[in-house]
C-alpha cells in the first residue's frame, strides 16, 4: 500500500427528510443568533421560510461564480442588522457568497445545500472580479454544519438535477486518481459515484441516495487535489463564461477517457461504480440516458475558441495522472465539442 496523509473534514452532518426544520436549533448549536439567511432571488421564498424560523434577515442577491460587488453588498446588510453568522440555503452559488462572507467575518456557517454542486464540504472559495476568477483555500472558509434534506430537492428541474449529480461525480474521478489520495477518500468517491449514477435515473425517487451520494463526492472534492477535468471546467467557466454543471457533464467523460493511461486503478473502480465496461465510455453513457447536454457547441462554446482553451490548461503545470500535453488536451476538447463517445 502506498504511504498516505488522511485529515478528516471538521463538519457536523444532519441528513434527512424534513431536516430543514431543525435549522434553527443547528444555528443557535453554532453561536448564530441573527443569520444573513442567503439565497439566490429564485429561492428567495425558502429563504424567507428560514428567516422566519430563526429571527434571522434576508439576502436574495447570491449569483453564480460569487462577484465580490455582490458580497461587498451582503457585507453591508451583515453589518447594518448585526448578524453574527450565515445560512446559505440553495446550490453553490448561496453557498459561495455565504463562504465569501466567512472569509472576511470569520463568522460560522450554517448551509444548507439544495443541489448536488459539493461546495459546502470544501474549504474552497472561487471569486468572480473584473471578469476574472480567483480561487482561495482558507480555514475560515470551510462552512461548520449542513443539514441536508431531500424535501428541498423536490423543486430542482429535471435537466439541472442531472448536471448537478454528473457534476458531482466529477469530484469522486477525480479524488480516485489524486496526488494526495488516500483509502477512506477512495472508499467514499467510488460509494458516491456508485449512489449518484443509481439514483440519478430515478429522478425523484431516487433523490435521498442522490443526496447521500453527492455529499461523499463533496467531501472527497473537499480532502483531495483535483486535476485535468477541474482544470478545464475552470478554464471554460472563468474565460469563456461556460455554464458551470453543465461543462462538468460534458468534460467529464473525456478527461476520464484522457487519463485512462495511467490510473488503472481508478478507472477500474469508476467503472465498477458505474457498473459499465469502461470508466469514460460509462459515464458518457450516463449523461446520455439522463438527458443531459453531451457537447461544448450545443452550450454555446464555438470551436475557434478550442485553441485557446488547450493553451490556457496547459499554461500552469498541475499533477494529472497522465502528463498534460497541449495537442492531446486539443483533441479531448475537439472530442467534447462534438459529443462524441470516448472510445
Ligand atoms: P447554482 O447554485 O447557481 O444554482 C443554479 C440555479 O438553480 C439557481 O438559480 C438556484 O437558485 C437554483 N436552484 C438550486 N437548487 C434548487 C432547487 N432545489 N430547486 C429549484 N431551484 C434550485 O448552481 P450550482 O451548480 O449548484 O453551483 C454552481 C456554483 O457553485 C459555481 O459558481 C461553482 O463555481 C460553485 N461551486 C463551488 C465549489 C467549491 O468547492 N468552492 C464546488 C462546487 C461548485
Amino acid at each position: 500500500m502506498n504511504p498516505f496523509v488522511y485529515a478528516a473534514l471538521p463538519i457536523r452532518v444532519v441528513f434527512g427528510r424534513g431536516k430543514v426544520s431543525e435549522a434553527a436549533a443547528e444555528a443557535k448549536r453554532l453561536g448564530i443568533t441573527r443569520p444573513l439567511v442567503i439565497t439566490t432571488s429564485h429561492q428567495a421564498d425558502s429563504g424567507n421560510n428560514i428567516v422566519k424560523a430563526t429571527g434571522g434577515v434576508g439576502f436574495a442577491g447570491a449569483a453564480m461564480h460569487t462577484p465580490t460587488d455582490v458580497t461587498d453588498k451582503a457585507i453591508a446588510v451583515f453589518n447594518a442588522e448585526r448578524c453574527d453568522g450565515t445560512i446559505a440555503l440553495g446550490g453553490g452559488s448561496s453557498t459561495g457568497l455565504g463562504k465569501a462572507i466567512a472569509f472576511r467575518t470569520d463568522c460560522p456557517q450554517l448551509v444548507i445545500p439544495t443541489s448536488y454542486a459539493g461546495s459546502e464540504m470544501t474549504n474552497i472559495l472561487g471569486e468572480t472580479a473584473d471578469g476574472a476568477k480567483v480561487t482561495k483555500r482558507d480555514a475560515k472558509i470551510q462552512p461548520e454544519a449542513v443539514i441536508y434534506d431531500p424535501d428541498l430537492l423536490g423543486t430542482l428541474p429535471a435537466q439541472f438535477a442531472a448536471t448537478s449529480g454528473m457534476n458531482a461525480i466529477a469530484h469522486a474521478v477525480e479524488g480516485l486518481y489524486a496526488v494526495d489520495g488516500n483509502p477512506i477518500v477512495s472508499l467514499m468517491a467510488e460509494e458516491g459515484i456508485r449512489a449518484l449514477a443509481t439514483a440519478l435515473p430515478k429522478g425523484k425517487p431516487g433523490q435521498d441516495e442522490a443526496l447521500y451520494g453527492a455529499w461523499l463526492c463533496g467531501a472527497v472534492l473537499g480532502s483531495v487535489s483535483m486535476a485535468l477535468h477541474h482544470k478545464l471546467c475552470h478554464v471554460l467557466g472563468g474565460t469563456f463564461n461556460m455554464p458551470h454543471s453543465e461543462t462538468h457533464t460534458v468534460i467529464l467523460p473525456h478527461a476520464t477517457a484522457y487519463n485512462a493511461v495511467g490510473a488503472d486503478d481508478a478507472m477500474a473502480r469508476i467503472a465498477r461504480a458505474l457498473g459499465s465496461k469502461s470508466a469514460a465510455g460509462g459515464l458518457f453513457d450516463l449523461a446520455q440516458r439522463l438527458g443531459a447536454p453531451l457537447s461544448l457547441k450545443v452550450l454555446g462554446m464555438t470551436e475557434d475558441q478550442l485553441d485557446k482553451a488547450a493553451e490556457i490548461a496547459v499554461a500552469n503545470p498541475y499533477p494529472n495522472p497522465r502528463p498534460l500535453d497541449r495537442a492531446a488536451i486539443r483533441i479531448l476538447l475537439d472530442n467534447a465539442f462534438n459529443g462524441r463517445r470516448p472510445a
